[in-house]
């Protein structure tokens, strides 16, 4: 069994770190009407929102790869000064450890955010990135089915085999897309009652329950 976690309100909070570097590195390349208000931004993949605030600033073009790296040097600026604390969500780490370490378990990541920031998000919040083995960017699909798409790939592995978890309606629709099961965890922006209406298999307030959420995973579809 395939397990893909989403990254940012599912294993780890960043206190807003991602959401100023990426609005500050905006403004530094495109001006300071550059904003991420306005923009929904949960559960989406980076360079969407990217395109989104560009266009809300009337830059319809943008060299990616320059606001990337803009983007991934102040968040890391961030984070190495204490500006902002990448902290783990309750019960994230050991349910990665139990999944890295079960033997008939993958561990994997299925994320909006780039591989370069999100690599920094995970670190600073004490994630081993060698425990993920699959692993599917904001840069493996155009939109977040296709991450799925990705992710099954690279695992070799069927949809019915496979788990999405995290904090969004697009997280579940993204897994329901491939016939994966789905976890909707509540530490993001999102209740239970969105969750559920997503059609989420599992909503749980938060990772703690690894007996639970195992014994969940093992059971029979
Ligand atoms: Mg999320």
């Amino acid at each position: 069994m395939l397990l893909l976690f989403d990254i940012d309100g599912t294993l780890l909070k960043t206190g807003g770190a991602g959401v100023a570097a990426f609005a500050q590195a905006g403004q530094h390349l495109y001006g300071s009407a550059f904003s991420l208000d306005g923009i929904q931004l949960a559960g989406r993949l980076d360079r969407h929102i990217l395109a989104d605030a560009l266009q809300a600033c009337g830059h319809p073009r943008c060299d990616h790869a320059s606001f990337l790296d803009e983007y991934r040097r102040r968040l890391s600026a961030g984070l190495d000064a204490g500006a902002w604390e990448s902290r783990p969500l309750p019960g994230a780490r050991a349910l990665v450890e139990m999944a890295h370490t079960h033997p008939d378990w993958t561990c994997g990541l299925l994320t909006g955010n780039w591989s370069e920031t999100g690599t920094l998000k995970l670190q600073a919040a004490g994630f081993d990135l060698t425990h993920f083995v699959v692993r599917a960017w904001a840069g493996d699909g155009s939109d977040r089915p296709g991450l799925v798409r990705a992710a099954l790939s690279r695992w070799g592995g069927a949809g019915d085999d496979a788990v999405v978890i995290g904090d969004t309606p697009h997280d579940v629709h993204c897994g329901q897309a491939h016939g994966c099961r789905t976890i909707g965890v509540t530490t993001g922006p999102f209740g239970r009652a969105e969750l559920e209406a997503a059609g989420a298999d599992l909503v749980v307030d938060d990772l703690t329950d690894t007996a639970r959420l195992t014994a969940w995973l093992e059971m029979d579809r």
